[in-house]
């Protein structure tokens, strides 16, 4: 939907002070993590140097441009329910090969309306615009919703709605966690029916300018970019920098079209 290219559900799941979502250190290109938590705490490791504990409704934005790399681990303090979404936005031609960068944004704009609360992650959403930045035309939103509520869209953005809690209708179609509900371009207005209090993630954007090519954690436009990437992260050749973690350095085996060896 626009750039958004990728949606993790996260939990909901038990954690302990010493293991939480326990992903060493990894490589990414091309894209953004939007990391979101609705449950529990987390803490960020990136190869900037970056170490960034989020609880939720904060948003934790990392831009992989030509290449970065971050681990994902238990805080040492939090122990209970962990839950919330990892989202990846592809990255236009116009930045994806530059410099690396990391944002937290530990107090989003937020509006009630329509018995619903809206937390705006990324771009606007009812007239209210999050700090976060973004390199093309999109919205993220999260949204708890108690009723029907309609709420007004912008007609040339294709949208997506996943629930993380509850279930609900969304324009007539049952929409409950783990399914994805897609409007493409042309809509002004969406309508939630929630069944029960429900929280469902609200996603947009102008259609994507390019196809992409996805493979492992990386974001390209060709094939011949990911063997590049995948070499890199290989040979930690320096590209994608190096993480401060206990955890082991993720590996993955070559891409599916490479020859064995
Ligand atoms: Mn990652």
């Amino acid at each position: 939907m626009g750039a958004w290219c990728f949606a993790d559900h996260m939990g909901p799941a038990k954690v302990t002070k010493e293991h939480g979502l326990d992903i060493g250190p990894h490589p990414h290109m091309g894209l953004q993590t939007v990391t979101y938590l609705i449950n529990g705490e987390a803490l960020h490791h990136d190869s900037l140097g970056t170490e960034q504990l989020i609880t939720p409704g904060q948003l934790n934005l990392m831009t992989a441009g030509e290449g970065v790399s971050h681990s994902e681990e238990a805080t040492g303090q939090y122990e209970g329910t962990l839950q919330g979404i990892q989202l990846w936005i592809a990255q236009p031609d116009a930045t994806r090969h530059l410099a690396p960068a990391f944002e937290h944004h530990g107090d989003l704009p937020r509006i009630e309306l329509n018995d619903t609360s809206a937390t705006i992650l990324v771009g606007e959403f009812c007239g209210v615009t999050s700090p976060a930045r973004h390199d093309t035309e999109l919205m993220g939103t999260d949204l708890k919703v108690n009723r029907r509520a309609n709420f007004p869209l912008r007609i040339h953005f294709e949208y997506a709605a996943i629930v993380l809690e509850g279930s609900l209708m969304l324009n007539g179609i049952f929409l409950e966690p783990g399914h994805l509900g897609y409007l493409a371009p042309g809509s002004d207005q969406i309508e939630f029916d929630a069944l029960e209090p429900s929280r469902v993630m609200l996603l947009g954007g102008v259609p994507f300018e390019s196809e992409i090519h996805m493979w492992w954690n990386f974001v390209a436009r060709s094939r011949n970019e990911i063997d590049q990437a995948f070499n890199s992260w290989r040979d930690d050749d320096g590209r994608f920098g190096t993480v401060a973690s206990n955890l082991d350095r993720i590996n993955t085996p070559a891409p599916f079209w490479r020859a064995p060896g």
